[in-house]
């Protein structure tokens, strides 16, 4: 196998790893990193109810410091595959631009990190100058996110393994290549609102007790602002998804009543004492006279935050250097598994530009490809001078 990032792109793009497959991804990268002279280590984890997912993890030099890539192999499905013009597990590349699903989300990513990392070690005598390079890539972040970077970063500890400072490479850009790095995310929880009342003929509603008002009640109370922002974040949301009384019957007042949420929460709050809020705010609103229960589900996407430091420094003079953009620091979007990384170190997300990621045609223009190896070749060569 070459170290030619884009070939090792298209060849990535055509392992058929949906979540929970492998589907070749994980042998292809050992395959590369093995005779360049990396530690490769593959685990498969697995629990109770979920699929067995397969991880990897690779370190080349035994020194500190140890800089590691995170990544997944693993893709959403492609949906209806008649709609992609270039098939989305065939890795065409047409017009200077590699099609498929994962090109940008975020195999393109790794490829570009594997093709950096190859280099700057054929340019030191096969060597890091100093400290490690190493990878950590699993098979499950668009699934359920159980059986893989939580449970590589424990294997890792476990082994003595510690990281200093790590690059995960989802398509951070916006809308060109340099735009933005992320260095934080929100945290995300969801919830359920259920208000009981008594059911009952709707000619009659003295006899009955409506859930409907109790829930509108407390749904108004929710929706007030949780803060104005942080230096980091926009402004926590509370946002309803679903409100849900599933009564066919037009002259029936119903017993229950009951409204699902979603929170994305900013670093002003921690789960706890989110959670806390929000149940004294309905508290207050039902006023003894609302009977209601606040259900939550369980979430393990905390906000995570790196603050402004060398290591982002570092990273954006790399980033500008090659591409000549000043890239912003932002805070916006879903989660990633950059919220499990940094109990271990700080973690700063730069990849490939993500307008396509998930979609139908999804795709990456090999001068992004050829560009972010730059980058990260950049990233290495000054964090090892
Ligand atoms: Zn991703």
């Amino acid at each position: 196998m070459t170290a030619d990032p884009v070939a090792i792109a298209c060849a990535l793009v055509r392992c058929r790893s949906v979540t929970p497959d492998e589907g070749g991804a994980l042998a292809l990268l050992q395959g590369v990193l093995g005779p360049a002279g990396f530690a490769v280590h593959r685990m498969t984890f697995a629990e109770p109810g979920t699929a067995p997912v397969e991880n990897l993890y690779a370190r080349i030099g035994t020194e500190e410091p140890n800089l590691v890539f995170a990544g997944h192999t693993d893709v959403v499905p492609p949906g209806d595959e008649a709609a992609w013009r270039h098939p989305p597990f065939a890795g065409e590349v047409a017009g200077e631009v590699l099609y498929g699903r994962g090109a940008v989300d975020m195999k393109g990513g790794i490829a570009c990190f594997v093709g950096a990392a190859l280099d700057y070690l054929a340019a030191n005598g096969g060597k890091p100058k100093r400290g490690s390079i190493s990878l950590l890539i699993t098979g499950d972040e668009e699934g359920v996110a159980v059986n893989g970077t939580v449970k590589l970063l424990l294997w890792a500890a476990a082994r003595g393994e510690t990281f200093d400072h790590c690059i995960l490479g989802e398509p951070s850009n916006v809308q060109k290549l340099g735009d933005t790095i992320k260095a934080g995310r929100r945290g995300s929880l969801n919830g359920t609102l259920i208000v009981t009342g008594r059911q009952g003929h709707v000619a009659y509603p003295e006899r009955a007790d409506n859930p409907i008002r109790g829930l509108i009640t407390l749904m108004t109370a929710l929706q007030a602002p949780l803060d104005h922002g942080s230096e980091q974040f926009a402004p926590s949301n509370l946002e309803f998804t679903s409100v849900d009384v599933g009564n066919p019957t037009v002259n029936l007042i119903p017993a229950e009543a009951r409204a699902r949420f979603n929170i994305r929460y900013n670093d002003r709050h921690s789960q706890t004492a989110l959670k806390a809020l929000i149940e004294h705010r309905a508290r207050d609103a039902a006023a003894g006279r609302i009977h209601y229960a606040l259900e939550w589900q369980p979430s393990n996407a905390d906000v995570f935050v790196t603050r402004p430091g060398p290591f982002t420094d570092l990273a954006a003079a790399a980033i500008t250097e090659v591409t000549g953009c000043k890239p912003k620091l932002s805070t916006s979007g879903g989660t990633s598994d950059a919220r499990f990384i940094k109990d271990y170190c700080p973690v700063l997300e730069f990849g490939l530009v993500g307008q396509t990621m998930h979609g139908v045609d999804e795709c990456a223009p090999v001068a992004d490809l050829v560009t972010l190896t730059a980058v990260y070749r950049r990233i290495i060569e000054k964090y090892f001078e």
